[in-house]
């Protein structure tokens, strides 16, 4: 089938290459689920399969989406965080970075702005910022539902206990984002300070999905440590936790890390884990991330053109947009948040794609709809 060369010593080799490859690929597009050690030959033997995957997963996702692009309008409404990720640049012992609050005003003018621009779906997102308290942000929060009702509420500040997740709801948020960024234990270690905890990161997800919100997870591709391994344990756990949304990006460093002389990932290995997300778990809402427009001019169309369907152009006022450098060289910093749309549209209609005004929920496939039954009937929650 599509095969072609590999770099092997013989070839029986190559034909024994070609051979499982072919019984992997397609596994994934029947089935939608490998063993965590067939993600990671796939991963390991690529590159005679990137183009026919990512043919398929462009195929699926037209499917189940069309030409439609989600677009979610991101305000990045505080840049003060308690933890200290070694990755990030905003991370609490950073003494180079400017810290910022909006004030309600602020956010609400944004929002405001974003609905003119035909946004219809807000993306809060901070730090983890003790002065946004549920007394700060459920008041907040009702305001932004009762205006725009609706608009989906998204919100991405970090971990939180289940009272404060299910107060948030309860005032009209509805999805929630929370990247798990490694499912492996040990290297999330490796990424994070004494102190975090992986398995309260991961409680955090089930609790969020638990209480009701569209969840968010995803991970950085290129990260220090990761390897092939560790990136198959992110697919096992994207195909069996099915988050609504999954974002992954290039890890990009930042001057002021510990990180900062590691490599960043690539555009290459970024697109091809977008495809076979795509392909294991179909429905999902899988972003083009702004990273992967950092590492490549055109990083997201061509994370469109792997199977991507949700673009998140920035919402926040200029004046702070470069204090929330996560990493170095992030895009679109100085650009008005008209421009950010019209640049997106334009952007989005060389792949052969629509930006659409609506709120961009997640489409189950019939077959997904009827997995989903079998599983609550087995759970007895019917
Ligand atoms: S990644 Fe998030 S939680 Fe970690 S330091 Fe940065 S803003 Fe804070």
């Amino acid at each position: 089938m599509f095969f072609g060369c590999c770099i092997l010593k013989s070839g029986k080799e190559r034909e024994e290459v070609e051979e499982k490859l072919k019984r992997i690929t397609g596994k994934l597009i029947r089935e939608h689920s490998l063993e965590e050690e067939e993600y990671r030959y796939l991963i390991d033997h690529r590159e005679d399969a990137r183009d026919p995957l990512a043919r398929e997963a462009r195929r699926v996702t037209e499917q189940i989406y069309g030409d439609e692009i989600f677009v979610r309008g991101l305000i990045e409404f505080t840049n003060i965080c308690r933890n200290d990720c070694l990755y990030c640049g905003i991370r609490n012992s950073n003494e180079n970075v400017e810290r910022y609050r909006l004030t309600e005003k602020q956010i609400l003018d944004c929002c405001a702005e974003g609905y003119e621009l035909g946004y219809r779906t807000f993306v809060l997102q901070g730090g983890e910022d003790g002065y946004f308290s549920d007394e700060v942000l459920v008041p907040l929060i009702r305001k932004i539902r009762r205006e725009y009702p609706e608009c989906a509420i998204t919100l991405s500040i970090g971990e939180r206990e289940r009272a404060s997740y299910q107060a948030l709801f309860d005032a009209g948020a509805d999805r929630y984002l929370l990247r798990h960024e490694t499912a492996d234990e040990g290297h999330y270690r490796k990424l994070h300070p004494e102190g975090m905890s992986f398995r309260h990161r991961m409680n955090c997800l089930r609790e969020l999905r638990e209480i009701g919100y569209a969840v968010g997870a995803g991970f950085m591709v290129g990260s220090p440590f990761q390897t092939s391994r560790e990136l198959a344990e992110d697919l096992k756990f994207i195909e069996t936790f099915r988050p609504e949304m999954c974002g992954i990006g290039p890890f990009i460093p930042h001057r002021d890390t510990p990180f900062r002389n590691e490599p960043a990932g690539t555009l290459e290995l970024t697109c091809f884990l977008l495809s076979v997300i795509r392909l294991a778990w179909p429905s999902v809402l899988l972003p083009a991330t702004t990273a992967l427009g950092t590492i490549d001019p055109r990083g997201r169309e061509k994370g469109v053109l792997s199977g991507a369907n949700v673009v998140m152009p920035n919402l926040s006022p200029t004046e702070v947009r470069r204090n929330y450098e996560l990493y170095n060289d992030k895009i679109c910093m100085g650009d008005e948040s008209a421009q950010c749309r019209s640049c997106l549209d334009m952007r989005m209609r060389t792949v052969g794609r629509r930006v659409v005004t609506n709120r961009g929920d997640l489409r189950r496939t019939p077959r997904e709809e009827m997995n989903e039954e079998e599983s609550r009937g087995r759970n007895g929650t019917e």
